[in-house]
């Protein structure tokens, strides 16, 4: 049996922060975890500005809706989908996620939690679990799955790692060249060879 786990940012979608940051103008939140490493004072950060511009949850869904999946996304993923199990591991939350999801077919997702009042204000965030995108990984391993994984970014190495079979799709030549036991991908379609190539079973393009 075999499952696909894949990164969502920088894999099927724009990154979510700066592209929001793009979009509302509000340079501040173009901070990632390479400027500030602890996610949690980030997090804190990025929903204190979110307070401070007035953006709800609605608000930031309508912008988060304007971006629409990279070019290709749906096409691959539904190509994907016909050939494997596939999972979604990620670090967004499933309220900013959910109308990039929306244009993705609503594929199955893993990843954090909002917490959101009445008047639709962020008041905090739950992070599923430490290190969660390897730990999905291992589980699956535990549910006897073969899995082959995809991601573009640090936070993803340990998924690759745990994988059976690990590529980097639409990475930084940073992580390519601190992470060269992870083949790099360009596009979909090298990403496409690449996992048919890992893949137990006799599949075709
Ligand atoms: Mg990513």
């Amino acid at each position: 049996m075999e499952i696909v786990c894949l990164d969502l940012e920088g894999v099927l979608v724009p990154e979510i922060w700066i592209n929001f940051a793009e979009r509302t103008g509000i340079d501040e939140l173009r901070a990632t975890t390479r400027d500030i490493p602890d996610y949690d004072v980030l997090m804190k950060q990025r929903l204190r500005i979110l307070d401070e511009h007035g953006y709800g949850l609605p608000d930031i869904q309508a912008v988060i809706d304007q971006m629409g999946p990279m070019e290709g996304a749906r096409e691959f993923l539904d190509w994907l989908r016909e050939r494997f199990q596939v999972v979604i591991l990620s670090d967004t939350f499933y309220e900013f996620a959910q109308p990039l999801m929306r244009q993705l077919g609503w594929p199955t997702l893993l990843c954090h939690k909002l917490e959101v009042n009445a008047n639709g204000r962020i008041t905090d965030y739950k992070l599923r679990q430490k290190d969660p995108k390897r730990m999905s990984v291992k589980a699956f391993h535990s549910l006897q799955y073969r899995v082959i994984a995809a991601g573009d970014s640090y936070n993803d190495t340990t998924m690759l790692a745990e994988a059976d079979a690990g590529f980097l799709l639409h990475a930084p030549q940073n992580v390519i060249d601190e992470f060269p036991q992870f083949p790099a991908m360009n596009n979909y379609e090298e990403l496409k060879r690449a996992i048919l190539q890992a893949s137990h079973r006799d599949l075709t393009l």
